[in-house]
């Protein structure tokens, strides 16, 4: 899953100040929230900026986490940050068609970024963010809050090791019921599609960390549409089928109009499962063999502290978190859609 890994710009021991990287939050809406709460706690980075276009937000932002005034920044003086040497690494939390704009920004103004997910909207958009990051040698990360939780990581181990055997089939499903008409989530062009870019993406996660291999192909049908107010942009839910190299079949649904979580695999040998099992949890699971029970951890601050330690130690990022994965999943994204469109088994490249 790791592909070849960008160069990077070490950061100086000033800026790091002691042992802490300097982010910038860039979008404050729902999940900055989550994550300036996994931040309080950090070991290896802080809040250092925001970047917003609410000035009352600027202002909520800059008393609750003492923000000099020179580290607030909108977007459109954002490109400033370029003089900012206390600023590190911008963290991009906007609805995803802003994504490459602002990673693109970051990395012209020669700072680390991390892009939530999608990384972006497009292959073609992550492959220029990749782009620009290599040319500007600044680090690029994708948020995969899972890649750092124990009970994924035991998810990823069982199926990787094969301890209950070669898995032959998984169910990943993930959904929740959306009312909103208003929300950008539910605009094709902000959005890039429904709930497969949102959240089916942890159903394609899941099944590519526990299996360790990409998927060969894929066929897959759009859900009805049952409420047509809400979704006359994107799916309000969709069903997929993955072919692994091992022969192992992957069933998922992703959708805005019911609630699901829940993540099962069969072995030759057992079975292990999760429900919850991709939202925030707390996760509750077993195998055939007994219950699975790993500490409950704060997902965010587990992720930004092991990209921050390895930005600090002046080591590259695990592929597994870069933007080749990110573009990875946009190719199987991409694939996933034109199956459903088109009815045929699409062939999944890399
Ligand atoms: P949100 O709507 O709560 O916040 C988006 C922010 O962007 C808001 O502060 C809004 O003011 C700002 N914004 C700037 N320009 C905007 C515009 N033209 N339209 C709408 N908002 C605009 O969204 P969110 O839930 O925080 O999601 C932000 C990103 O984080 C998305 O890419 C989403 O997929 C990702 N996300 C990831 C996780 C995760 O578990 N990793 C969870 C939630 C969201």
């Amino acid at each position: 899953m790791a592909g070849a890994l960008p160069s990077y710009r070490p950061i100086t021991q000033a800026n790091a100040e002691g042992k802490k990287l300097n982010m910038a939050l860039c979008g404050l809406g729902t999940y900055s929230e989550i994550l300036s709460r996994g931040l309080e706690n950090s070991q290896y980075c802080r809040i250092a900026g925001v970047v917003t276009g609410t000035p009352a937000k600027a202002e909520d932002w800059k008393r609750r986490f003492e923000l000099p005034q020179k580290n607030i920044y909108n977007y459109h003086n954002f490109d400033e940050i370029v003089h900012n040497k206390d600023i590190d690494l911008v963290y991009v939390v906007l609805p995803n068609s802003m994504h490459k704009e602002f990673v693109i920004r970051t990395a012209m103004a020669g700072k680390h970024v991390i892009v939530e997910k999608p990384m972006a909207n497009s292959v073609r958009d992550c492959q220029e963010m990749i782009d620009a990051c290599k040319k500007a040698g600044v680090q690029l990360a994708v948020g995969y809050r899972l890649h750092f939780e124990p009970t994924h990581l035991e998810l990823k181990r069982l199926g990787q090791e094969k301890v209950f055997g070669q898995v032959r089939v998984i169910e990943a499903s993930l959904g929740y019921k959306s009312g909103d008409p208003t929300a950008w989530r539910l605009n094709k062009i902000m959005a890039g599609g429904g709930p497969l870019m949102d959240i089916g993406l942890y159903c394609i996660q899941s099944n590519r960390y526990v299996l360790g291999q990409e998927p060969l192909s894929v066929t897959a049908q759009f859900g009805p549409v049952t409420n047509k107010k809400l979704f006359s942009q994107v799916e309000e839910s969709i069903t997929w089928q993955f072919e692994f190299p091992s022969g192992t079949i992957c069933n998922s649904t992703s959708s805005y109009n019911c609630n699901i979580d829940r993540f099962f695999a069969s072995a030759d040998e057992g079975t292990f499962e999760l429900s919850p099992a991709l939202g925030y949890g707390p996760y509750k699971g077993r195998t055939s063999k007994g219950e699975l029970n790993f500490p409950v951890i704060n997902q965010q601050g587990a992720q930004c502290d092991a990209i921050a330690k390895t930005i600090l130690q002046d080591q590259q990022l695990p592929g597994h978190i870069t933007g080749e994965e990110g573009i990875q999943d946009m190719r199987i994204v991409e694939a996933i859609y034109e199956a459903a469109r088109t009815g045929h088994r699409i062939s999944i490249g890399r």
